[in-house]
């Protein structure tokens, strides 16, 4: 039995909301009394100090994170009969933006080590097909990117980051994941660690011209109004949202400063139970690399996770796995004809992890209990 036992959700957001509710009330009242609901201040506000947090020049505020992905494909022209490199392992809206575009996944395995796509196996995924490199750097810890980017520039591939989980993480370089290949694409779903009160994400970029190129299509196109010079859509971020993550942006540093302090408690919690060496794999960090830990990813033998997964909420903490099918399996791509154990780490993956609670506020005991409750299980 644990010390104490307490509750620990998987995310507490109304522990973060008390702390900020002082700052963000003024910010909502004021877009309320301007009634600038769409586009204006907030929003041109949002998208420079993206820009500037991610060393960017140009962020385009979106509608959502996966607006952000089909956006950013559709303006490099992805369409019928091409193909996009991408992990098999990711939430579904990476590959569905592909697939919604009528392109087809190229799929590259998974690195067990980070569940991030094996850059090792890249370059023999790329045919004259292929249009876009769609790395995702899962979990908050970037791909290795320098090798990505030199097969990328030796085949003259633009590269799509889909940066949802890793607002503010940086590669072994000390780069920023997002400002590294052509485009960025990040979410303020609520989970993540800039999270907004509803839908929202942004693209990212350093081309000028794309970047022009996306602002119009964000608008359906429209350049000047009601002249529709290209084929868009409405995929603007609304001022609401823009309002609230400016008070949110100002702590997404210190945020991801307690997110990873947590990692390193849970690490010293772990390796004092003194369980048996494989009984758990904690996640690993890549030297050099700067892990924002959207998630914390637990893996254990394929046969205990799921009874694991239950002990932990019959005790009142909150888990959740990210993702018990990988792409490649789900049913909407039973047409593909891709089958069980043609991503073999991917299939792995899905079913040997568990992410934790890893948000700032936990508290030494939450976490102490986090890990105390997951080793007695282990050891039973
Ligand atoms: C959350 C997420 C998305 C989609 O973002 P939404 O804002 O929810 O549309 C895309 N890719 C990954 C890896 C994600 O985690």
């Amino acid at each position: 039995m644990p010390a104490t036992r307490v509750a620990v959700p998987l995310l507490d957001l109304k522990a973060q909301y008390k702390t900020l509710r002082d700052q963000i009330r003024p910010q909502v009242d004021e877009v309320f009394e301007t009634q600038y609901f769409i586009g204006g201040p907030q929003v041109d506000g949002l998208e420079k100090e993206l820009a500037a947090y991610c060393g960017l020049k140009h962020a385009i505020g979106c509608s959502s994170g996966t607006d952000a992905l089909l956006l950013s494909l559709w303006a490099l022209g992805v369409g019928p009969g091409d193909e996009v490199i991408t992990s098999p392992y990711t939430f579904f809206a990476t590959v569905g933006s592909i697939a919604r575009l009528g392109a087809h996944c190229r799929f590259v395995d998974i690195d067990p080590a980070t569940y991030n796509l094996d850059v090792g196996r890249l370059e023999a995924a790329i045919t004259h097909k292929t249009k876009v490199i769609l790395p995702v750097h899962l979990y908050g810890q970037a791909v290795d990117m320098r090798p990505l980017m030199a097969i990328a520039h030796k085949h003259k591939l633009p590269v799509v980051e889909d940066c949802a989980q890793s607002i503010g993480a940086r590669d072994a370089d000390g780069r920023m994941t997002g400002a590294i290949g052509t485009l960025g694409c990040w979410s303020f779903f609520p989970s993540k660690n800039l999270g907004g009160a509803g839908d929202g994400g942004f693209i990212g970029t350093n081309d000028d011209a794309l970047a022009h190129k996306i602002r119009v299509m964000r608008n359906h196109g429209m350049e000047p109004k009601y002249f529709h010079k290209l084929l868009g859509g409405n995929f603007r971020l609304d001022a609401l949202q823009a309002a609230v993550l400016r008070v949110k942006l100002r702590h997404l540093d210190a945020w991801h400063e307690g997110r990873r302090r947590n990692a390193a408690d849970y690490r010293k919690l772990f390796a004092a139970q003194k369980l048996p060496g494989g009984t758990v794999t904690l996640p690993s960090e890549r030297p050099g690399a700067y892990h924002i830990y959207n998630q914390f990813i637990l893996r254990v033998a394929a046969g205990k996770r799921d009874a694991l997964v239950k002990h932990l909420q019959s005790n009142g903490i909150g888990v959740e796995i990210y993702y018990p099918v990988p792409c490649h399996l789900q049913e909407c791509f039973a047409s593909e004809g891709w089958k069980a154990g043609d991503f073999p780490q991917s299939e792995r993956a899905a079913k040997e992890t568990l992410a934790l609670p890893i948000y700032p506020e936990l508290t030494a005991e939450q976490k102490a209990c986090v890990v105390e409750t997951i080793a007695e299980f282990l050891r039973s």
